[in-house]
């Protein structure tokens, strides 16, 4: 599924990529398989004296299973950290195009290490194949045209994406609605559904919910953030320094070896 970038104009290789990870690695913090008590599905803070978040609670009552497979968060992003800063400058129509290259650089390079490492464990851990098709959470805003995230890492992959479209007047809802988007039928397709930034899980549920009323068999979720405020993540002891960022680890990680650091050959998976 991942590739070597074509075309004369050559992005980033993997080298360079995993050398942006690595630049960034030490401002970053992420959840761990073995790390703290974290909800089950999103790896949030929990709620009190549950196994899930609040909202991921009131989803699965909603909507139990008809949401994701599996969610998995490449990074925590605190308010206010350098993660949750990119995440908003990289498409912030407000910066110029040249403040939004950096942290567009970043993201694009932390995403697809991270997919390439861990991807096998995102699926393992959703009992799933390997995808063999890609969506993304359409923006909040319903701009026109491509998700600025997918024009990043598309030249990178090599499945299809599946169109997600946002139901007129819906993007702006707020909670889980299973009409919020629609996508032209996927018999049995199995996808990765990418997001940006996670923080009630609304819109990417609500986007599994259209891609398994597609026809999808299944649905794993990859966000580069998972949104958590400052005091949440005091409370839960989350940061650079208590839960690090680490390249051979990932919030599903499994007993088996990531891709070597070193590694430099495109892979498939
Ligand atoms: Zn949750
Ligand atoms: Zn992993």
């Amino acid at each position: 599924m991942l590739d070597e970038a074509p075309g004369t104009a050559q992005p980033p290789g993997w080298t360079e990529l995993r050398a942006l990870v690595r630049a960034q690695r030490l401002v970053l913090s992420a959840p761990r398989s073995s790390g703290a008590d974290l909800c089950l599905v999103c790896h949030g803070p929990p709620g009190q004296g549950s196994p899930l978040c609040f909202q991921c609670d009131l989803h699965r009552q909603c909507a139990g299973g008809s949401l994701a497979d599996v969610v998995v968060p490449v990074a925590f992003a605190v308010k206010g950290s350098p993660h949750a800063r990119q995440l908003w400058q990289y498409k912030s129509g407000r910066l110029p195009a040249a403040a939004r290259a950096v942290p567009a650089t970043m993201l694009r390079a932390l995403l697809l290490v991270f997919l390439r490492d861990h991807g096998p464990c995102v699926w393992r851990a959703g009992g799933i194949r390997a995808p063999n098709q890609l969506a993304m959470v359409p923006t909040a805003r319903g701009r026109p045209g491509i998700h600025p995230l997918r024009a990043l890492i598309g030249p990178y992959l090599t499945a299809p994406w599946a169109e997600l479209a946002a139901r007129p007047g819906g993007e702006q809802a707020r909670d889980l609605d299973p009409d919020r988007f629609a996508a032209k039928v996927l018999p049995d397709a199995r996808v990765l559904l990418i997001d940006d930034t996670w923080t009630t899980g609304a819109s990417a549920q609500s986007a599994a919910m259209a891609l398994r009323r597609a026809g999808a068999r299944s649905v794993a979720t990859v966000v580069l953030g998972r949104h958590v405020g400052v005091a949440q993540a005091e409370r839960a002891g989350l940061g650079p320094a208590s839960t690090p960022f680490r390249l051979g680890s990932c919030a599903v990680h499994g007993h088996h070896a990531a891709a070597p650091d070193h590694a430099a050959a495109p892979t498939t998976l």
